[in-house]
């Protein structure tokens, strides 16, 4: 080693000359904001677009864009076709780098009305004002989607989750990207319940999938995160990207590494969390102290046909609604072992009262619409040995 002919504080402040080594095994994590260039002319290169790089940490990062490929080669897996993810700091951050791309003043939007909350209040608080029509109808009555389009020329995308929370209501992905597409719309899906493991949308004719990979991707409730995918490569690249540029949407390369490491399980947790909830269905729907159950994985529920044709399992959510209302409801939760944490898709069960909790400001009469009634209790079914969850349902609903 050569003596250093700087001054010793000059020697702190720089950077070192990494060694390059072989390769690492594990996707490295790219802990920086900025990328060097090697001179003047590859900068001007990168900068003019002719030459590919890293330029700054908001525009792309290495760690990033190896989940965003990976995530591309999840939703496309065994199809012929093309697509490009990009990642956000959260699922509504995707969510509203989507809209707020391709949504204009004139445009409307059609859409459910039990769509994740934040997403509906994203809709009607920032996009209405803007002059976007919200037109929200039923995903899963052909019929109704088809006079929607009637009725409002202007419907440029179709934005629908299925199944949704907490009824596990579910529409054809197939036979609405048909209709959207016959009417000059796109087709765009939250496909965060289900995963690419359990249900691919672009398979069904999807032009867009959103995902908050802050549930089931990431998988241990470990950190935020969210993607757009589309079918459009060329407009993610240009219009979308630039988006996620200029807002400052991008999802820091920790996460997205937390998401990679997620994914390698992905199949093994949703095969075991799903065979869980079936089990946890079945025994809740037979149980004296349940009036109903709302997992589409039961044959008598009202979209198992629409749920078996699409999906390969039917996922880790379950609700159902006690006999005995609001005070049932409150009492199973004081009963139950199971954490009470807002979120879902971590690998342990976690229980939510909506109605004393995440929905306690919502208007109840608007709350019924929707299908969140006083005694309703969603569990975000983990991958826990079955006896024991079952044991602890049995204990709560004594
Ligand atoms: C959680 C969730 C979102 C929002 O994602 P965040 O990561 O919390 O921003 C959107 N859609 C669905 C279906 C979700 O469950």
């Amino acid at each position: 080693m050569t003596k250093p002919e700087t001054g010793f504080q000059t020697l702190c402040a720089r950077e070192i000359a990494f060694p390059r080594t072989t390769e690492p095994h594990i996707l490295p994590l790219y802990l920086t904001s900025a990328f060097d260039f090697e001179d003047v002319d590859q900068g001007l290169r990168i900068f003019m677009g002719v030459e590919k790089g890293h330029v700054y940490g908001r525009y792309g990062n290495p760690t990033v864009e190896a989940v965003e490929d990976k995530l591309v080669a999840l939703e496309t897996y065994q199809l012929e076709i093309e697509s490009k993810a990009l990642l956000y700091s959260s699922g509504m951050a995707a969510i509203h780098g989507l809209f707020s791309t391709l949504l204009r003043p004139g445009d409307a939007l059609l859409t459910q009305a039990n769509l994740y909350g934040g997403t509906t209040e994203l809709l009607l608080k920032f996009f209405k004002p803007y002059n976007v029509e919200i037109v929200f109808t039923d995903l899963s009555s052909l019929e109704d989607v088809r006079r929607s389009f009637e009725e409002h020329a202007n419907i440029k995308l179709v934005f629908g989750e299925t199944p949704a929370n907490p009824t596990h209501s579910c529409f054809d992905i197939e036979a609405i990207a048909m209709v959207a597409h016959d009417n000059n719309a796109r087709l765009a899906i939250d496909n965060t319940f289900a995963t690419p493991f359990l249900q691919r949308p672009f398979s069904l004719g999807a032009d867009f999938i959103v995902h908050s990979t802050t549930k089931y991707l990431n998988g241990h409730g470990t950190g935020m995160g969210g993607a757009v995918l589309g079918r459009d490569v060329e407009w993610v690249r240009e219009r979308l990207w630039e988006m996620r540029k200029l807002s400052g949407a991008s999802i820091s390369p920790f996460e997205a590494w937390l998401v990679h490491n997620g994914l390698k399980t992905l199949p093994l947790r949703m095969r075991a969390l799903s065979q869980n909830a079936l089990a946890i269905a079945n025994f809740l729907s037979k149980h004296p102290s349940v009036e109903y159950v709302n997992y589409c994985g039961l044959p008598d529920h009202a979209y198992n046909a629409i749920a078996s044709k699409q999906m390969r399992h039917y996922g880790g959510i379950v609700s159902f609604e006690l006999k005995g209302g609001m005070e049932a409801g409150i009492d199973f939760m004081r009963k139950s072992k199971f954490s009470l944490a807002p979120t879902l898709g971590d690998v342990d069960t976690l229980v939510l009262h909506p109605a004393s909790m995440s929905h306690i400001r919502v208007d109840r009469e608007l709350r019924l619409k929707n299908g969140i009634t006083d005694g309703l209790v969603r569990l975000s079914v983990g991958i826990e040995d079955i006896d024991d969850l079952l044991g602890d349902l049995e204990r709560s609903l004594e």
